[in-house]
């Protein structure tokens, strides 16, 4: 027998929205949901699996962002602060650090105590679906209650219903494969302990790991480039400490500077990486695609092929900056429609497409464009462009101010997506290895 709830669908819909508004993530793009939800006076609750707000950023706060203090501020979180007092932080100077980013604003917003009620510290997101139905069943799906399943920090499991998810839990976490291939080089567990993640704090706290000794960075982008050039001050500072650039494009665009980059830090770390390969304190390695890894001695080695033809390349350690994907596995009972390249909501995806578009030429973009056939789910921030590198928080700020306008049932100023990005001439490339933007 199937039970079906004859219960009106107008009576079940209102049900549905007396529960909160889940939010996956307290990083910057969460907390900007959270305080638009606040601010239209819409329930929520923001879900974290770290222990405190910008988790994720603090892991490589030691790093300085490229945009300047008036790019990274979301509007609505700045009037919040500003009623508690709080003032911008030094706007004309240059691009804070990840850490000043989480210390100087996202620790105050989160501390706001409208804001601060509504945040679970350690509970990890493991799975979302609705309440008692798979993806399979339809009838009755969109006013049935969502269920978020969380572990907590103390292992165990509870699940949470709600009217609507705005997942924001970034990319971070899940790195690409070093393998061209885009799948774990086989051999990877048994070299663990020598495959570093991006970003690495080669000046400060991993310091010891890297003195003299031989690291080889992988990937294109603004994260390698980071890493390469702490990477060539400790070798001026620790004789014996050596640095291999490696790519599988023949020139890794993405670093490189441009005239037009109005994000002056970000030319300047290109341009920087130039000069240190020239010099011969980096060596640089282009058109290596990596098949394998194994152990060699106490360090590695990568298997492949360069300009085509087999080869090898050992070293003490590897940095592994190919750039993030978003984690899709706790979403596997949620309909959702995404791009088939890089993974990113499908209306959204033409209008981010690396190969297209720099991180100043996305167009303004919202609810609409972040929608999946499972009404009342979005993804949003860095994981809303999936494997695309070219994401800015002043893009996710626009996302969640629309998505929020759009629960609280205000389409005119849902649809009114307006967005002033800084313009660059520095990523308008492919989707090879690295964050361009990060
Ligand atoms: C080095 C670097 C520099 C960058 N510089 C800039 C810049 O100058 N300007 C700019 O606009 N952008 C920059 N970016 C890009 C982007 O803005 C940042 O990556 C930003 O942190 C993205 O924000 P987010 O909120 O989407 O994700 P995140 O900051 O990654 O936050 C996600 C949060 O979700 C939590 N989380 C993850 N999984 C779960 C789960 N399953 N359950 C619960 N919580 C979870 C994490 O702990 C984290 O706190 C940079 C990126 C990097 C890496």
């Amino acid at each position: 027998m199937t039970l079906v709830d004859l219960t009106p669908r107008s009576v079940r819909t209102a049900r549905l929205t007396t529960l909160p508004v889940m939010v996956i993530g307290a990083g910057p793009i969460g907390l900007a949901a959270a305080a638009n939800l606040l601010e239209r006076g819409i329930d929520f609750t923001v879900l974290e699996a770290g222990e405190q707000a910008g988790s994720s950023i603090r892991l490589w706060g030691h790093t300085r962002l490229f945009s300047p203090w008036r790019h990274l501020v979301d509007p609505v979180s700045r009037r919040l602060l500003e009623a508690s007092g709080w003032m911008t932080p030094d706007d004309e100077g240059r691009a804070p650090t990840g850490e000043q980013l989480v210390d100087d604003y996202l620790t105050p917003l989160a501390e706001l105590d409208e804001i601060r009620a509504h945040v679970r510290y350690g509970t990890r997101v493991v799975a979302v679906s609705r309440d008692g139905m798979d993806r399979t069943r339809t009838a009755g799906r969109e006013t049935t209650p969502f269920l978020v399943r969380v572990q907590t920090s103390d292992g165990r499991f509870e699940e949470l219903t709600a009217r609507a998810v705005i997942d924001a839990s970034g990319t971070y976490a899940t790195p690409n494969p070093l393998s061209s291939s885009g799948l774990d080089p086989i051999g990877v567990s048994d070299v663990a302990d020598v495959v570093v993640h991006a970003l690495p704090n080669v000046l400060g706290a991993d310091r010891e790991r890297f003195a003299q000794k031989h690291t080889t960075v992988v990937g294109a982008g603004h994260s390698a480039a980071n890493t390469l050039i702490a990477l060539a001050e400790l070798a001026r500072a620790e004789p014996g400490t050596r640095v291999t650039w490696l790519i599988r494009n023949p020139s890794a665009i993405r670093v490189s500077s441009s005239a037009d980059d109005e994000l002056a830090d970000r030319a300047r770390l290109g341009s920087r990486v130039d000069q240190l390969v020239d010099s011969g304190a980096i060596a640089k390695i282009d058109s290596f695609e990596i098949a394998r890894i194994s152990r060699h001695g106490a360090g590695l080695r990568l298997v492949g092929t360069h300009h085509g033809e087999p080869s090898a390349h050992d070293s003490d350690l590897v940095v592994n900056a190919t750039g993030f994907r978003p984690d899709l596995s706790m979403l596997r009972e949620i309909r959702l429609s995404l791009d088939e390249t890089v993974e990113a909501p499908t209306r959204l995806a033409p209008l981010i497409d690396p190969n297209v578009h720099s991180c100043g030429t996305v167009s303004p973009h919202g609810f609409a464009e972040l929608q999946h056939p499972e009404p009342g789910f979005f993804i949003v921030g860095m994981k809303s462009y999936g494997r695309a590198p070219t994401f800015l928080l002043a893009t996710g700020y626009e996302q969640v101010r629309s998505i929020v306008a759009w629960l609280d049932g205000d389409m005119h100023s849902a649809s009114e997506v307006q967005l002033r990005l800084p313009a660059t001439g520095v990523c308008s490339t492919t989707l090879d290895g690295g964050s361009c933007c990060g």
